[in-house]
C-alpha cells in the first residue's frame, strides 16, 4: 500500500468497507483496466474489484500506480473541500448548509407534455431537451424504467432526444447510478454528456475534475442534481407495498413522497404508505450520506416547494447561470423568485441540516460541521 498513491486498496477500506460508500459507481467508470464492476444485488449497491490483478482487497495496477478510483470518489478523503475549492474557487462557509448558490428560483417547463411528464415543473426534462436541441451536449445520463414486464424497476440509460427525455422523466426513489451509462454514451459517440442525478452522483464530475481524472472528467461536463434525503432498497416492493399493500411492481404507474410515500396505479387507484413503514428499507449507502442538496451540480432541483407544478431550482455554478438565461430567453421555461416561497427554502436549509448530521465523526470533517 502507498500512502502516496492511494488506489483501490486504500478505497476498499476507507470508504467501500468503512461506511462511506454511495454506490456512485464514479470508480467504476474512470477504471482504465476494467476490474471493477457493480453489485447491486440483495440492497448491496457497491463497487467490487474482480478476482482478476490482485483480488477483492487490492489492485495489481494500483500497486503500480495507478489512482484513477480514488480521484473519482466523491466520499474520499477530503472530497468536499477538495470538490468545492474546484468548482467555486473556495470552501463554502459554515453558513452555506445546503452549499454554495448564485440564485434560486422556481422553474417550470413551458411545453405541456415535459410538464406533464416532469415530476414537479418538468424543469430537468425541458433543460435536456434544450441542451440537446441547442448542440450544449450530445448525451446525457439519466435513469429510464426498466420496462420487463411492465414492472417498476430504474436502470440507468443514455438519452439523445426529446422523445427519449420524455420517456425517461419523473422520479423513481430506489438507486440509478446512473453514471454506469456512461459507456454506451460514449460508445454511442458521444463527447459532451449531462449527468443527472442525486448529490452522491452530481459530486462525482467535481471530484474527478477537482483530482484531474482526465477524459471521463472533461467529457462529464453539466451535472444536473436531484435533492435527496435517501433511496429505498428494491426490496421495498415486495415486503412492503405488495405484502401489505397488496401493489405489486407492475401495477404502479408514479411514485412521490411528500409526507407519505405515494403510489398511483394503473388501474387509476392511489395507496398512501406511511414513511414510518418504509425507513427499515432505507439503502445502506444512503446513510451516512451529508449531501441532500446535491451541493456539486451546476443547477440543483428539488419538489419542496409549495406547488407541485414548479421545481425548486438552485443554481450554482455560472455555467448553470448562463444556461438557465439561454432557456428562459427561448421561452423554454418560465420561473419566479424562489423568494416567493418562504416555507420552501426553510425547509431546503432544515433538511440539509439534517442530512450533514449523518456524516460520521470518524471521518474527515465535514465544513459546516466543524463549529457544531
Ligand atoms: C431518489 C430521489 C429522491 C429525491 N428526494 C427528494 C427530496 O427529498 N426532496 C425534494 O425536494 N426533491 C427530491 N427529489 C427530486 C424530485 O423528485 C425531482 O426529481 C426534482 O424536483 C426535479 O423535478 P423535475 O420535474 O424538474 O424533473 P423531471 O423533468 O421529472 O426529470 C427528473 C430526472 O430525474 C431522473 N431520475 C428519476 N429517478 C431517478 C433515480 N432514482 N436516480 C437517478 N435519476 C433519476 C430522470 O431520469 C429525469 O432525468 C428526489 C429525486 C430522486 C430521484
Ligand atoms: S462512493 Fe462511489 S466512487 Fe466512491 S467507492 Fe463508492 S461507488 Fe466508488
Ligand atoms: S441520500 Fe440520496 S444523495 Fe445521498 S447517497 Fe442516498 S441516494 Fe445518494
Amino acid at each position: 500500500m502507498s500512502q502516496e498513491k492511494p488506489h483501490w486498496a486504500e478505497l476498499f477500506t476507507e470508504v467501500v468497507t468503512g461506511g462511506l460508500c454511495t454506490g456512485c459507481a464514479a470508480c467504476i467508470i474512470v477504471c482504465p483496466h476494467d476490474v471493477l464492476d457493480y453489485d447491486d444485488q440483495n440492497g448491496n449497491y457497491k463497487p467490487f474489484h474482480l478476482d482478476v490483478d490482485g483480488g477483492r482487497e487490492d489492485c495489481t495496477h494500483g500497486e503500480k500506480g495507478c489512482t484513477l478510483c480514488t480521484r473519482a470518489c466523491p466520499r474520499f478523503r477530503n472530497w468536499e473541500e477538495e470538490i468545492d475549492e474546484k468548482l467555486f474557487g473556495r470552501v463554502r462557509t459554515d453558513d452555506e448548509v445546503f452549499g454554495q448558490s448564485l440564485d434560486i428560483v422556481l422553474a417550470r417547463a413551458t411545453d405541456p407534455e415535459l410538464a406533464t411528464a416532469g415530476q414537479d415543473g418538468g424543469f430537468v426534462s425541458a433543460l435536456l431537451t434544450f441542451a440537446l436541441e441547442n448542440d450544449i451536449i450530445d448525451a446525457a445520463l439519466v435513469s429510464a424504467m426498466d420496462g420487463a414486464n411492465g414492472e417498476w424497476r430504474t436502470k440507468p440509460a443514455v438519452v439523445t432526444n426529446r422523445a427519449e427525455v420524455l420517456a425517461t422523466a419523473g422520479s423513481r426513489y430506489t438507486y440509478s447510478a446512473n453514471t454506469l451509462a456512461y459507456p454506451e454514451a460514449v460508445e454511442g459517440g458521444a463527447e459532451r454528456i449531462a449527468l443527472v442525478g442525486m448529490g452522491c452522483q452530481t459530486s462525482a464530475p467535481g471530484a474527478m475534475q477537482a483530482r484531474k481524472a482526465g477524459k471521463v472528467a472533461r467529457r462529464l461536463g453539466l451535472t444536473i442534481g436531484l435533492l435527496c434525503s435517501k433511496t429505498f432498497d428494491d426490496a421495498i416492493f415486495e415486503e412492503l407495498f405488495e405484502a401489505k399493500y397488496g401493489v405489486a411492481r407492475a401495477d404502479i404507474v408514479k411514485m412521490n413522497i411528500k409526507g407519505v410515500f405515494q403510489l398511483w396505479l394503473k388501474d387509476g387507484g392511489f395507496v398512501e404508505v406511511p414513511l414510518k413503514e418504509c425507513h427499515a428499507y432505507t439503502r445502506e449507502g444512503c446513510k451516512a450520506c451529508p449531501d441532500f442538496a446535491a451541493e456539486h451540480a451546476d443547477i440543483s432541483t428539488g419538489g419542496i416547494g409549495e406547488s407541485n407544478d414548479w421545481t425548486l431550482t438552485i443554481v450554482r455554478t455560472e455555467a448553470g447561470r448562463e444556461l438557465l438565461s439561454a432557456m428562459v430567453a427561448a421561452g423554454a421555461v418560465e420561473t419566479r423568485p424562489g423568494d416567493e416561497d418562504p416555507a420552501a427554502l426553510a425547509l431546503l436549509r432544515r433538511l440539509a441540516g439534517v442530512s450533514r448530521k449523518r456524516w460520521p465523526a470518524t471521518a474527515v470533517a465535514a465544513p459546516s460541521l466543524r463549529s457544531t
